[in-house]
């Protein structure tokens, strides 16, 4: 469709690949973001093969080789032991495009600078006060704005998902605190994401920058979110204590740490309807997810690809954005409920109930390791660039 300027709100990891999407696909695109600068929080962020085909498809690939570490493998591991329950490899089973560790601020600038040499405008410090209309016209804190689209790739308390759904609420906390630290990594840590399960706990683990440091998730369910804001830090012999019963390397882990920040899971319900007029929404505005697939960012990423591809393929707005919702709704959908399982799974606090589980998984992965891996085709072996 012939669309003059496309605007898009917040400079993620969704809207900047929607906006390289958006470039590939011949659109004139700007992108608007309130934060003066763009530093994503110091942690880690895993993006599967579905993910990084779109960013390959985009020309990344190479940059952002440079800047990842391939993970070959998956280790879900008992907290008292400390050691594996079940192994899903990678490298013998996996998908030739490979599983990616990145630090978030180092994945964030590959996509800026891409932005950059393609004379995409991301404009900083700019902040969406108001949607006037559903043309898409916005009153920011540097002028109102006009556009012939406007995205909201806003995040989770997403203006746009306010306008479009017409009723502003915030997201619910969905009783899952996590802590994010980084600490170096003193335990020769492999190129593997290690996921430690416990009673209503458990630790996610991986490599960054060639492997010199670890990304920690810890994550403990919560009855209530007492904080002021949804990110505070926190001391790290709290968290330590409250993992103390965490044994193996992992509790070698938790005693290097040194910096914790502490962050309440909110989230909204996958929003039924995506779009409205002129305006359209992706990624956590559209479908927040606890992290527990680790697939909130790569969903986004899938929805950019989608978007800007549907816009390019029909003649109007509405028939593109109405393919754009039929074709992700579904799949998101899925994510959302698979993520929502595995906090159950992982957390499971009934010994004999936790014991029959590990075995299960223990025995499927000794007598069955290609059909453990193989389970997770249809998030991993799949390529939204050949879908649209
Ligand atoms: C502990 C944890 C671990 C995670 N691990 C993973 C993982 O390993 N893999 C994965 O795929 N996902 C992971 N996720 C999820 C992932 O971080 C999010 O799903 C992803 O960042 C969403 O991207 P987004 O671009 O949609 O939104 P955001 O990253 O939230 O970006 C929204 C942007 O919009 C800007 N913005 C908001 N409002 C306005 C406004 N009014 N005006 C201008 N700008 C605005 C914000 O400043 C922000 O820059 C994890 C999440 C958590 C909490």
């Amino acid at each position: 469709m012939a669309a003059k300027q496309i605007t898009i709100i917040g400079a993620g990891i969704g809207g900047l690949t929607a906006a390289l999407a958006l470039n590939h696909f011949g659109f004139d695109v700007r992108v608007i973001e309130q934060t003066d600068a763009l530093q994503d929080v110091g942690a880690g962020i895993q993006i599967s093969p579905n993910g990084f085909c779109v960013l390959d498809a985009l020309g990344l690939g190479p940059a952002l080789d440079a800047v990842s570490v391939r993970g070959g493998a998956v280790s879900l591991r008992d907290y008292q032991a400390g050691k594996p329950v079940a192994h899903l490899d990678l490298n013998r089973f996996g998908y030739a495009i490979g599983y990616r560790f990145f630090h978030r601020a180092d994945l964030i600038q590959t996509l800026k600078q891409a932005c950059d040499a393609h004379g995409i405008s991301v404009m900083l410090g700019c902040r969406v006060e108001h949607i006037i209309n559903d043309r898409g016209d916005v009153e920011t804190t540097k002028g109102s704005l006009n556009s012939d689209l406007l995205i909201g790739a806003d995040g989770i308390h997403s203006k746009t998902r306010a306008h479009i759904l017409g009723q502003s609420q915030e997201p619910p906390f969905t009783g899952q605190v996590a802590w994010r630290a980084l600490v170096p990594n003193r335990i020769n840590h492999p190129n593997a994401a290690w996921v430690h399960m416990g009673p209503h706990r458990h630790i996610v683990s991986y490599p960054l920058r060639g492997g010199d440091i670890l990304n920690v998730v810890m994550v403990q369910e919560q009855a209530k979110w007492a904080q002021d804001g949804w990110n505070v830090p926190d001391d790290p012999s709290v968290v330590r204590h409250m993992f103390a019963d965490f044994s193996g390397p992992i509790a070698d882990v938790l005693a290097g740490l040194d910096t914790v920040h502490k962050w309440g899971l909110f989230r909204h319900p996958v929003a039924s309807q995506w779009w409205r007029n002129r305006i359209v929404m992706m990624g956590d505005a559209a479908h927040p997810t606890l992290p527990f697939m680790a697939q909130g960012a790569v969903q986004a990423i899938e929805d950019a690809w989608a978007l800007a591809a549907t816009l390019a393929k029909y003649d109007d707005a509405a028939a593109a954005f109405g393919a754009y919702q039929a074709l992700r709704l579904p799949r998101v959908q899925r994510v959302v409920a698979a993520a929502n399982r595995n906090a159950w799974k992982y957390h499971l606090a009934f010994g004999p109930l936790r014991f029959g589980a590990h075995t299960a998984l223990r025995v499927a992965s000794t007598i069955m390791p290609a059909s453990l891996v193989r389970q997770f085709d249809w998030v991993y072996n799949y390529d939204i660039t050949k879908a649209v």
